[in-house]
């Protein structure tokens, strides 16, 4: 099979697409065909080797983390799939043992792992992490799910329990992981505010019809939320920009909002004055990826076509190096999706 792999750390260039031997599934596993998957910021991190543990991983490896497709084959001791089912995996690894798994707390896995290897052909992955398609999912739209909406889901249905009277203020709209947060608010009924930061952007916002659509470099940010919101602010912030957004996100907060945080892409060192924290009584809650629980619940609204994964542009695997590239000076208003047919 055709895979992208690193054998050291460093830029788009220690990509490297190669014939590899195809993976054999292990007794409760099952090996998927992908035609396509895309890329996330955690395939960046472990390119580069970021120093926390979480993003090493023994050299070489293939990296991406969003696995879907067709099974080709089954392992002895697998139970309910069959050849021919289309399915998603679920890249969160809760342990099973440690003390928070053990109280059916797996969001709190104190060894939680997140699965490689989806920049290949073929994939092994355990039947318990894997999640049925409907028919009706279009290839394209599953091979851009996995990360962004079981993140997203966890955020803002297990976390803030988003309800249809809140406001929802999302930043970064046309992101992956912003674009799946405004998908799942609106299909609760929430009122979305929604940020981008250039004009091509801003349209591609719109069409994804949040209720307002504000420029973050340019809006005076706080005042607007400010202005729809008769002066209340919004009741959760989904925040996954980190140092940029962080003041902002504390400032347009509602007395009692719930500010959900995952992903950091602008920078993780953040100054909090916690004054603001004790008056308005927010939480702050951060989020990893999500249980199998959260990722049944985002696949069943995909079955139902709920949501739509936006897909800004779709690059061959054998231009992987570029596809980093794009993703790592932000180019692109939605998924960068890899073909791994072409
Ligand atoms: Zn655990």
């Amino acid at each position: 099979m055709r895979a992208a792999r690193i054998h050291e750390h460093g830029g788009p260039e220690v990509l490297r697409v190669e014939d590899c031997d195809d993976p054999r599934p292990g007794p409760r596993e099952a090996l998927i065909r992908q035609t396509a998957t895309s890329v996330n910021h955690r395939d960046i991190w472990i390119r580069k080797g970021l120093p926390d543990d979480t993003f090493q991983y023994p050299l070489p490896t293939i990296l991406g983390i969003d696995v879907s497709g067709e099974i080709v084959a089954v392992g002895d001791e697998v139970g309910d799939l069959r050849v021919g089912d289309r399915v998603i995996c679920n890249p969160y690894i809760a342990c099973g043992r440690c003390h928070a798994c053990l109280r059916q707390h797996p969001h709190h896995c104190a060894r939680i792992d997140i699965s490689n290897g989806a920049y290949a052909q073929l994939v092994a992955v355990p039947e318990e992490r894997l999640i049925k398609l409907d028919p009706s999912v279009p290839a394209e739209h599953a091979a851009c799910f996995a990360n962004t909406y079981i993140t997203a889901w966890e955020m803002l249905i297990t976390k803030a329990r988003i309800m249809p009277d809140d406001v929802v203020f999302v930043w970064a709209g046309t992101s992956g992981l912003g674009s799946a947060a405004i998908d799942i608010a609106k299909v609760v009924g929430a009122t979305v505010i929604a940020t981008a930061g250039r004009s091509e952007k801003l349209e591609v916002l719109k069409g994804l019809g949040p209720d307002l659509v504000l420029d973050h470099y340019n809006d005076d940010i706080v005042a607007r939320v400010n202005e729809l919101t008769g002066g209340m602010g919004a009741n959760v912030v989904f925040e996954h920009v980190g140092h940029a957004t962080w003041q902002r996100s504390i400032d347009l907060a509602a007395s009692g909002a719930r500010i959900v945080s995952a992903g950091l892409t602008s920078g993780q060192m953040l100054e909090m004055d916690v004054v603001q924290m004790i008056m308005k009584q927010f939480t702050i809650t951060g989020s990893c990826l999500g249980t199998m629980a959260a990722a049944r619940g985002a696949v069943s609204q995909l079955n139902k076509g709920r949501l739509r994964p936006l897909i800004g542009k779709t690059v061959p695997l054998s231009e992987i190096v570029s596809a980093h590239r794009m993703l790592d000076e932000g180019e692109i208003a939605g998924k960068l999706m890899i073909d791994l047919e072409a």
